[in-house]
């Protein structure tokens, strides 16, 4: 038998840069420092360029970004937070995380995105910032999303962690609210070789407060002006995602073109592709269509060689560790529509036209009863 072709390969899509990572690697090593040192203090400045300005501050992962996001804002016991029900559960730990309260708001049918016309009637006199998931490698509707929270007094924190590099309108995302969350765990479109994060913001002085919650809360070695935690970027993965962010433009392209043609091999079928949106630059971090009978179609590809996911299946409001927030099953029809249909193909830049034919034929098969 085969292996069958996973829905994404690190090594393949890190094979032509592989020696250089070796080699960052190495110098690492051979330097003895492997917390907050130069490779870190080079990577967060590099991904600052990259994301047009500002400052970032790398901490241990994705998770950790949001809830240091969260906590340098202010928001804790007694405060709600708006986000959405279909995302990665880590979206919503960190808002739990803090002592802080979700409420959740539905998702447009055609983007799987927050619907900014249902965050208004959701915010409640404790509603201290809305959350935007920037899913798929999508950008949400920054314009939007900002008016409502400039009109409440909210704080906005994005979690871009499917989209680096993705743009709303002519600016990236991730820099349109007060802070921007990034994940670098593996398999994202800028990936590390174990978990990391990053965490954007346009003022210096929530920078230095940043730095400082990242690391035990200290200002200088032993004096700790507030209780922080311990979350930092090392140095490893650092230099790791210093050598492969000069290739990411060009992987990015590449996605966007490998997306245009999956995109006309399965124009004919039974499903519904990605929605084209306005002012948005998708990432492709995922290529996801929506199916009847997802399973089925599932099970079917898997019987042909092809691995598929699906994020997610549950949403976050009927996971049983969130069942005392106390919604129930049709609360958010869009978004558990999503997580029924939705099907992520195998998909990255190191695709072949044969691999993507294997994909586009074997689902083309699984989707005809
Ligand atoms: C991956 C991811 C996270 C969490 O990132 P980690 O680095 O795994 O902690 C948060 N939100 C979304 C939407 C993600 O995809």
């Amino acid at each position: 038998m085969m292996r069958p072709m996973p829905v994404f390969d690190v090594c393949a899509h890190d094979r032509e840069i592989a020696e250089q990572i070796e080699h960052a690697i190495m110098r690492v090593v051979r330097s003895g420092w492997f917390i907050l040192g130069r490779e870190v203090e080079r990577f967060e400045e590099t991904f600052a360029d990259y994301l047009g300005g500002g400052f970032v501050v790398g901490v241990g992962s994705g998770t950790d970004a949001i809830q240091v996001a969260l906590i340098v804002t202010g928001i804790g016991p007694g405060d709600t937070v708006i986000t959405v029900p279909n995302t990665a559960v880590p979206t919503v730990s960190a808002i739990t995380a803090v002592g802080a309260q979700p409420i959740f708001v539905d998702v447009d049918p055609a983007t799987a995105l927050i619907q900014p016309e249902r965050i208004e009637e959701a915010i409640k006199p404790d509603t201290r910032a809305i959350l935007p998931v920037h899913l798929y490698g999508r950008a949400a509707p920054m314009d939007q999303i900002l008016e409502i929270a400039g009109k409440h007094g909210l704080a906005v924190i994005e979690d871009a962690a499917q989209a680096h590099g993705a743009y709303w309108r002519d600016r990236k995302v991730g820099t349109w609210g007060d802070l921007g969350c990034f994940s670098f765990y593996p398999s994202k479109n800028l990936g590390a070789y174990g978990d990391g994060g990053a965490i954007w913001t346009a003022e210096a002085e929530v920078a230095q407060r940043l730095r400082q919650l990242r690391n035990y809360g200290q200002a200088d070695r032993y004096r700790h002006v507030t209780i922080g935690i311990n979350s930092r970027l090392d140095e490893i993965q650092a230099a790791i995602l210093a050598t492969k962010l000069p290739h990411l433009e060009m992987w990015t392209q590449k996605r966007r073109t490998l997306a245009e043609t999956m995109r006309q091999r399965l124009s004919d079928l039974p499903l519904t592709l990605p929605a084209r949106a306005d002012g948005e630059t998708h990432v492709h971090h995922l290529f996801v269509v929506r199916v009847n009978n997802r399973d089925r179609v599932r099970r079917a590809m898997e019987e042909r060689g092809i691995r598929t996911q699906v994020h997610y299946p549950i949403p976050i409001h009927l996971q049983e560790a969130y069942r005392y927030l106390g919604y129930r099953a049709g609360a958010f029809p869009q978004a558990e529509a999503w997580c029924l249909e939705t099907l992520s193909l195998p998909f990255s830049p190191a695709m072949s036209e044969n691999d993507l034919s294997l994909v586009t034929d074997a689902l083309a098969e699984a989707v005809v009863p």
